[in-house]
């Protein structure tokens, strides 16, 4: 393909993905998970040997968030956990992690456990505070700086520019959880990041049936990046091929989802921060978020995750839960159904306000969406 196609073209095309043998316009699914050799015993593709990595499916999945992310290479997991492990099994004992504080909580007490566990020096600091990001780089020249813009449940946004800066000035690797902004709103590698991460369970695949985490580099031959890629093949975190087949299939529509929830969540927010039931919203794309200018640089659109604080507590936030009938009531996000979440329910010890409502917006008719807040919150 063209080097310089457009995102939209890219994923509908799955980066050139077809089948050479039937002529067919999309790419097979390969299952074998060993590959033979000739009567010389050479390798008939020097590729494949095993599939714990080798995969033709796995890598042209790979291949289209390459393309997406303007990256040099990527790797797929079969989870977005299993790709922040991946990246956190490099540290040595005696090393220096500095993560963002009050970001996805699977993702901070996985960290926690892993750190003590391993005697790898922990610190969290609010990182959408540029300031202090750069003052604890420069107190505790951390190995591997960790951020998640714009982050969940908060919304928080950290200026990705400023945070490489500061991570790059004491040596060390920023890595960069891009899972609410997508591929396709925000690009940290072309920001300064070193890694950029995503579940791509959410809306990557987009259709709340497949769970995958990716890494993408635009330098692959960093040893950090080398130490990931060889853990992967040794230690086997490696996606399936069919769970690879669905991502291809489902990133075809990406560009196209990410538009249409982006457009849903910006007028939803608006209308919410609106209503006389609702105490706040936290959504970069409003002129009052804290993290509003920053996204307006380095994001392309604000993304389809929110949340809602209501007026009152615990009670009136539940109750509106309970009343909307589109928004399913469950968690995740990114998926082209709206979901909402009463996250003080799940996590009640993280500080999480309990009239907060964590919304993910999907593709349906905004009207449909907004009448649906309309009579929850009436
Ligand atoms: C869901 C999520 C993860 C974890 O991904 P899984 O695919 O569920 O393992 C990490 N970071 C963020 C921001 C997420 O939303």
């Amino acid at each position: 393909m063209k080097r310089d196609l457009k995102p939209a073209t890219i994923a509908a095309h799955a980066a050139g993905a077809v089948d050479k043998q039937s002529a067919g316009v999309v790419p097979p699914i390969q299952t074998s998970t060993t590959f033979m050799r000739d009567e010389t015993y050479a390798l008939i593709r020097p590729d494949n040997i095993y599939s714990r990595d080798d995969s033709d499916t796995v890598r042209t999945a790979e291949q289209v968030i390459t393309k997406l992310e303007q990256a040099e290479d990527t790797l797929l997991f079969p989870a977005g956990m299993a790709a922040i492990a991946g990246v956190f099994r490099t540290l040595l004992a005696g090393d220096t992690a500095l993560v963002q504080s009050g970001i996805y909580w699977g993702t901070t007490k996985w960290i926690r456990d892993f750190c003590a566990r391993r005697d790898v020096t922990l610190h969290e600091v609010e990182a959408s505070d540029a300031a202090a990001l750069k003052t604890a780089c420069q107190a505790h020249r951390p190995t591997l700086v960790f951020i998640e813009t714009p982050s969940n449940p908060w919304l928080r946004t950290v200026d990705v520019a400023a945070a490489a800066q500061a991570t790059h000035a004491v040596a060390g690797t920023l890595v960069v959880d891009a899972t609410a902004a997508t591929p396709i709103l925000m690009k940290p590698l072309a920001l300064g990041a070193d890694i950029v991460m995503h579940s791509a369970t959410k809306a990557i695949n987009g259709h709340s049936d497949v769970l995958a985490g990716v890494l993408s580099t635009n330098a692959p031959t960093d040893p950090i990046w080398e130490a990931i890629k060889m853990d992967r093949h040794d230690a086997g975190a490696v996606l399936g091929p069919f769970e690879a087949w669905l991502l291809i299939r489902a990133m075809r529509t990406l560009p196209l989802r990410v538009e249409r929830m982006t457009e849903n969540a910006v007028t939803l927010a608006q209308y919410l921060h609106n209503h006389p039931q609702v105490e706040d919203v936290f959504y970069p794309g409003l002129p009052h978020h804290p993290g509003h200018e920053v996204a307006k640089q380095q994001m392309s659109g604000y993304g389809s995750l929110l949340s809602v604080l209501v007026k009152g507590g615990r009670a009136e936030a539940l109750k509106v839960v309970g009343k909307l009938q589109l928004f399913l009531r469950a968690t995740s996000l990114g998926g082209v159904e709206s979901l909402v979440e009463h996250r003080h329910t799940i996590e009640p010890h993280t500080g999480i306000p309990e009239n907060l409502i964590r919304v993910s917006v999907g593709i349906e008719h905004i009207d449909d969406l907004k009448d649906d807040w309309e009579q929850a919150l009436s």
